[in-house]
Formats: structure tokens, C-alpha cells, sequence
């Protein structure tokens, strides 16, 4: 888990689109082990690939929003289905110190992924699930949830995490943050 660093807001890596993954294998399930070990220190409830600077299309999902049987990783997520309804909740995201503000997204979604055994399955999600699902698949096209407020409010809460981010160099703390 250590070995895991966190890229932040402004990190040029997390513009990038990522690329699809071509092999499920015993690496890449290590990694999504490490990865998930990794957002659950910082209390995440999802992370993307690309925040830890891998940039490929996979995702992990924290259990407590997943149903019963839901899979906590996704590999080459494809969101199929997006209701017209739409939610507007808190958000924040571990590249933002889990800075929040009020975003708006669909209320429902359906999601085509490939699991960590390579099979292909479907994932029907809405509330919390469908939010940190879309969140993640953003993340993979380089887009950050920031994007997604209006420009006064993203220049507030980006200048809230740079003072943070700040706060946290000079305490010698930044990558290795507990939130
Ligand atoms: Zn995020």
C-alpha cells in the first residue's frame, strides 16, 4: 500500500483519457487489492486507476455502497444507461482531499464491465452507487467532478484544496494523507 501515491487536482496524469485493459490477470487483481486497501485508508468510496497514476480503464468501488454480490472492481466500465432523473448530493473525491460540493448527475445508471475473472456483466446502480460509478468512469476520461460545477464555485473549492495542499507540504504530509 505504500507504494501507492496518490496524484492530486492538478496533476497533468489525471487529463489524460486512460487505455483500455487488455489482459484480466494475477497482476492486475494484486493491484486492485492494493488499490482498494488503499482508498479505504484515506475512506474513499471509490477510486479510479489514473488517481494512483495507472492509466487504464479500471476502477474499485468501496463494498458498503455495492449490493450484496456487486463486484468492488470494474475493468473497461462502459455506462450503457443514464436516467433522465437526476440527484443532486454532496461529492468530493481523494485528488481533492475529499473537498465536497453539490453536483448533479443522473439519478440511475446501468453499467457493462468486465470482472476481475474476466467475465462480462452488467450492473444496475443508482443513490450513492450510481454517483461514485460515474465519478470513476469520469475519471478515465479525464474528466474530474469539478468540471461538473458552475466556474465560480470550481475556483473556490480549487483554491479551498490548494491551501490544503499547501498545509500538507510544508507538515511533510501530502501523499501520505488520512482524511
Ligand atoms: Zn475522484
Amino acid at each position: 500500500m505504500a507504494d501507492l501515491k496518490l496524484c492530486y487536482m492538478d496533476d497533468p496524469l489525471l487529463r489524460e483519457t486512460s487505455a483500455k485493459v487488455e489482459t484480466v490477470d494475477r497482476y492486475l487483481v494484486e493491484y486492485c487489492e492494493r488499490m482498494y486497501g488503499f482508498m479505504e485508508a484515506l475512506r474513499g468510496a471509490g477510486l479510479a486507476a489514473p488517481q494512483v497514476g495507472r492509466l487504464e480503464r479500471f476502477i474499485v468501488v468501496h463494498r458498503s455502497i455495492l449490493p450484496p454480490a456487486g463486484d468492488e472492481v470494474l475493468v473497461n466500465p462502459i455506462i450503457t444507461f443514464e436516467s433522465d432523473e437526476v440527484m443532486t448530493d454532496e461529492e468530493g473525491c481523494l485528488s481533492f482531499l475529499s473537498v465536497a460540493d453539490s453536483v448533479t448527475r443522473p439519478a440511475a445508471v446501468t453499467v457493462e464491465y468486465v470482472d476481475l475473472g474476466g467475465e462480462a456483466k452488467n450492473m444496475e446502480a443508482d443513490g450513492l452507487l450510481a454517483r461514485a460509478i460515474l465519478h470513476e468512469v469520469d475519471h478515465l476520461n479525464g474528466v474530474l467532478f469539478a468540471d461538473h460545477l458552475s466556474r465560480l464555485k470550481r475556483k473556490l473549492l480549487k483554491d479551498r484544496v490548494r491551501k490544503r495542499l499547501r498545509e500538507l507540504e510544508v507538515e511533510g504530509k501530502a501523499g501520505h494523507i488520512k482524511i
